[in-house]
């Protein structure tokens, strides 16, 4: 039985990181397609304002608290999460443990070539770790059949969908009767190019500070339109609490 709190509508478990990398573990070796999502407030402030995409988020298995503002607004409304639990962060313990178990991974997302490096520095990251396959984020519909065919071919168990929000969501919901061998799919947004070494992740300073989303602002301001959303969902959390 999953405990859960609303925030705008959308369902948020409150779990912390040690618990939801053991539930994605048992997701990734039990047949039949999990779904995992990573709302932060940007992500909350679309579903909010998006019937369609907070139902998709609201039919995954686990949602995590990604992002210092869902955390802020959980406390806010009185029902706290434990911890912030990064979509990243989450499927980093995780290629952990399959680098042993031997479920392959499919790396899907980002621009052309990414995924082919990520999958090589995840190689030598995780040694043993199994990619069964790569694919880039750019495609045209006419292609969705064929990835989705190179994808169960590639005998992969974990999916990691990397398209941007909502865009990952959507695709992941659209496609999930189909996606015949995957056990486990995740939206993980920027992780490809994380793991290629094409965006940095912010030092650990400003990720134990909660400051992460700073780092990522002074790194590229061109961000500036979306974390203006993180004022703006703090304050539709304070007037409109936990339903949409
Ligand atoms: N992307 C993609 N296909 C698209 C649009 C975006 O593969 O049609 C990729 C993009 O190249 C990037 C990721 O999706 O690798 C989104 O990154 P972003 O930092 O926006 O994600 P966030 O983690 O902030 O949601």
């Amino acid at each position: 039985m999953r405990d859960t709190i609303e925030i705008l509508g959308v369902n948020i478990d409150r779990i912390t990181a040690d618990y939801a990398l053991r539930k994605a573990e048992q997701m990734v070796r039990r047949p039949g397609l999990s779904m995992i999502f990573t709302p932060n407030p940007e992500i909350v402030m679309a579903a909010y304002e998006d019937q369609g995409f907070r139902d998709i988020l609201n039919s995954a298995d686990m949602c995590t608290p990604d992002g210092i503002g869902v955390v802020y607004a959980a406390k806010m409304l009185g029902t706290p999460v434990p911890e912030r639990v990064p979509g990243f962060d989450l499927t980093c313990g995780l290629l952990e443990s399959i680098r042993k178990t031997g479920e392959g991974v499919f790396l899907f997302g980002a621009k052309p070539g990414v995924a082919e490096l990520a999958a090589d520095n995840l190689k030598d990251k995780y040694p043993g770790l199994i990619v069964s396959g790569v694919h880039d984020g750019y495609f045209s519909d006419d292609e969705n059949d064929e990835i989705i065919t190179q994808i169960n071919d590639s005998g992969a168990k974990l999916l990691l969908v990397c398209l941007g929000a909502p865009k990952q969501e959507k695709w992941i919901y659209e496609n999930r009767n189909k996606l015949s061998g995957i056990n486990l799919c995740m939206g993980v947004g920027g992780a490809l190019d994380v793991f290629a070494g094409v965006v940095k992740r912010a030092p650990d300073v400003f990720i134990k500070l909660n400051l992460e989303w700073f780092y990522r602002f002074c790194k590229n301001p061109s961000r500036l339109g979306r974390f203006a959303a993180l004022p703006r969902f703090m304050l539709t959390v304070k007037k409109n609490g936990k339903k949409r």
